[in-house]
């Protein structure tokens, strides 16, 4: 999603005259995306403010993205402008004074920055896309989901879906400029369609803000249970009417939200890839109810099920936390089963960081950062790969259709298969091509495969 963001936030600052720098120490700009989803990454932001405040240069530094209300008072301090990414012009403003330097902070000055400025809606921007084969089109923003370790809803707010057909302008616009991979982003792209007039309630100047919380978060199962899903597939339907010679994919889905018309809908669609992503989370039915996650493993295990029988080439990947608080050996044990049981092909799997202002921010953590670790570790190690050799073993052999996307480090032109496994490529390939290839090696990180085939 960052990424995404930074296109369309890259395309303002064009349009305001400022291009790519080279380096750093050449910028007269840094803007930086943060994500204060993990404690860590706003350590890392911190950092890199702190940095970028002592250069010679004196670039002026900018942050907007994922931030916490208590992490934007310390990221404040090291950085010229905070912002937004749904209040679009006060960067605008802002650059528009930066080519004015001793402007900006003048009170006396009649153009000073304000904060009443225009909402623009920044999915509206035109984005200037990074690759010329790949792009990733936001379809909504925010989530009402309220995951208990989750900061998302908090940062990003309540959700809010694009209108299908500024969705399906994007899709049309990419295609025909000869886009051969579109990913459709969202916190839950499930829920797309589902939520047009909630009241923002990160919004403090409204004071029924916190009053209505519970009560909108009821609204929204209600709601979710009728409409969401024919919403969302009624949108993937018109996306697979797009003629054109290109893979489509959404990121990411929720298991409480995902049924059988959207397996349906995959099998028979013409240019959406066999790839799911579904976080799981964690495998014990305990910690998921203390998530906020509203399924239990057995529920999960009946999806991929139903996955499998329908569409057995289809890649599954998930996120895994270790060490949400309280987590015992037994409950964690539980998860090692289930990820075994299923074996993913990738699993992103993060220590739990604790989020102020989240539910389980309240919830004594209990398991140490050694703990966390290890646990993180013997996923990594004994299951991941494990689970991700068995499954790209099963590639060898077999002719399958790739994209060739990069070169590697070793001069090799690399594709990805739909379901997002790396292939490295003995032939020659050009980049942003389909061609079928025929696997030849499998290993746990990768596969390999010769073009002639
Ligand atoms: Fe966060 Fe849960 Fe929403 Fe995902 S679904 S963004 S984990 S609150």
């Amino acid at each position: 999603m960052n990424r995404s963001d930074a296109e369309r936030v890259a395309s303002v600052l064009n349009a305001h005259g400022f291009s790519l720098a080279s380096s750093e120490s050449e910028a007269d700009i840094i803007l930086a995306f943060a994500c204060s989803v993990r404690e860590k990454a706003v350590h890392k932001i911190l950092g890199l403010g702190n940095k970028w405040s002592k250069m010679k240069s004196k670039p002026k530094t900018i942050l907007t993205g994922c931030i916490l209300e208590q992490d934007r008072k310390k990221l404040g301090k090291k950085f010229n402008l905070v912002f937004d990414l749904n209040n679009i012009s006060v960067l605008e403003n802002f650059l528009n004074k930066s080519i004015c330097p001793n402007n900006l902070n003048n009170p006396k000055n009649p153009n000073r920055l304000k904060d009443d400025h225009k909402q623009t809606n920044y999915l509206n921007i035109q984005p200037n896309y990074i690759s010329k084969v790949s792009a990733y089109l936001p379809i909504m923003t925010g989530c009402d989901n309220y995951c208990s370790y989750c900061a998302v809803p908090y940062t990003r707010g309540r959700e809010v879906s694009r209108p299908e057909e500024d969705i399906l302008r994007e899709v049309e616009d990419l295609v025909k400029k000869g886009y051969k991979e579109i990913t459709l982003l969202g916190q839950n792209v499930n829920s797309y369609g589902i939520k047009s007039q909630i009241p923002n309630l990160n919004d403090q100047s409204n004071p029924k803000s916190k009053i209505q919380k519970e009560k909108d978060h009821n609204t929204y199962y209600l709601l979710h249970t009728t409409k969401t899903e024919s919403k969302f597939i009624n949108l993937l339907n018109k996306i697979d009417a797009i003629e054109g010679s290109h893979w489509i994919r959404f990121y990411a889905n929720h298991p409480k939200d995902f049924n059988d018309e959207l397996i349906d809908f995959l099998k028979n669609s013409k240019h959406f890839s066999h790839y799911i992503h579904l976080p799981l989370q964690s495998g014990d039915d305990e910690i998921l109810k203390k998530m906020n996650r509203h399924y239990t493993a057995e529920q999960y295990l009946e999806i991929i099920k139903k996955i499998r029988t329908e569409i057995p080439d289809c890649a599954i990947t998930t996120d895994i936390i270790v060490g949400f608080p309280g987590e015992t050996e037994k409950q964690f044990e539980n998860t090692v089963k289930l990820l075994e049981k299923i074996s993913f092909d990738m699993i992103f799997i993060s220590e739990y960081s604790p989020r102020s202002g989240t539910a389980a921010f309240q919830m004594d953590d209990g398991v140490s950062h050694e703990e966390k670790e290890r646990r993180k570790r013997f996923l990594n190690d004994e299951v991941l790969a494990r689970s991700v050799l068995a499954n790209n073993k099963k590639l060898v052999d077999k002719e399958v259709k790739i994209l060739v996307y990069k070169k590697d480090r070793k001069g090799f032109m690399v594709g990805k298969t739909e379901g997002l496994k790396d292939v490295r490529i003995e032939g020659t390939a050009k980049i942003g091509d389909f061609t079928n290839i025929k696997i030849v090696e499998a290993n746990s990180w990768g596969l390999r495969g010769n073009i002639h085939c």
